[in-house]
């Protein structure tokens, strides 16, 4: 157990910093500590990573491959830990992804959506779902453009095998703190007319990694995903 303790001592050193910053981020913009939540992301990482977080009081754990989460998620039976799928499921994928995470953020197409929802309707629950925007309109980026946002989260919060918590987003990759704000912003505005379409049910903001979380909850963030600032750099 050599390998979790060095992620214990990992996190102790990093997490104190991590919750201050969050703090101050929330307190610019008028928000409490609560209203955040650390997703821990663990792609990368081994198990221990992920013992080390729950012994430190982080249960949302998030990884982006449909294939890491399966892997690692039998190891961890007690219903201790929150599963997030942050990383964009391929169709095929879509039936373990639905089943083993309480919340799929990255929505990003109707097609998968449409999918998602059939598996909820047979599993007899709905899904739930963050619909993913790319706010920031770099051609790389997933998730639905911001001029065409409105219509695509309209059709899948229609879908009745779905629960549309909320909004995610991915910054562009920069230290232009000009360019992510406003990446942050758009997707804020956005859902705040989201707020109003039928069957869109919560008002989460998936937003923020390691380079750029204060920024993101000073925009609105209330959940932010986590991996560098965390555990230190992904090996390998
Ligand atoms: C890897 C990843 C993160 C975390 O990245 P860090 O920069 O290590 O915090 C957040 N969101 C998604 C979708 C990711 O794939």
């Amino acid at each position: 157990m050599v390998n979790k303790d060095v992620y214990c001592r990992v996190i102790r050193e990093r997490l104190p910093g991590v919750l201050d910053r969050i703090a101050a981020a929330a307190g610019r913009a008028g928000r409490g500590r609560d209203s955040v939540r650390i997703v821990a992301v663990t792609k990368g990482h081994p198990q221990d990573a992920i013992a080390a977080a729950v012994a430190a009081g982080l249960s949302d754990i998030g990884e982006n491959r449909v294939e890491e989460l399966a892997r690692k998620h039998p190891a961890f039976p007690g219903g201790d830990v929150r599963w997030h799928m942050i990383g964009h499921v391929q169709s095929r994928k879509a039936g373990r992804a639905a089943r083993l995470a309480a919340l799929v953020h990255s929505v990003d197409s109707v097609r998968l959506a449409e999918k998602l929802s059939r598996i909820g309707e047979a599993d007899g629950r709905r899904v739930p779902v963050l619909v993913q925007v790319n706010a920031s309109g770099e051609a790389a980026k997933g998730g639905f453009p911001a001029a065409e946002a409105l219509d695509g989260i309209g059709t899948v919060a229609a879908l009745a095998g779905l629960r549309v918590l909320g909004l995610m987003t991915m910054a562009p990759f920069t230290a232009d703190e000009a360019a992510l704000r406003s990446t942050f912003r758009r997707t804020r505005a956005l859902m705040e007319a989201a707020g109003a379409i039928p069957g869109v049910e919560g008002r989460e903001l998936s937003m923020g990694m390691s380079n750029d979380y204060a920024i993101a909850i000073e925009e609105g963030s209330t959940m932010v995903r986590l991996g560098t600032a965390l555990f230190g750099e992904r090996p390998g």
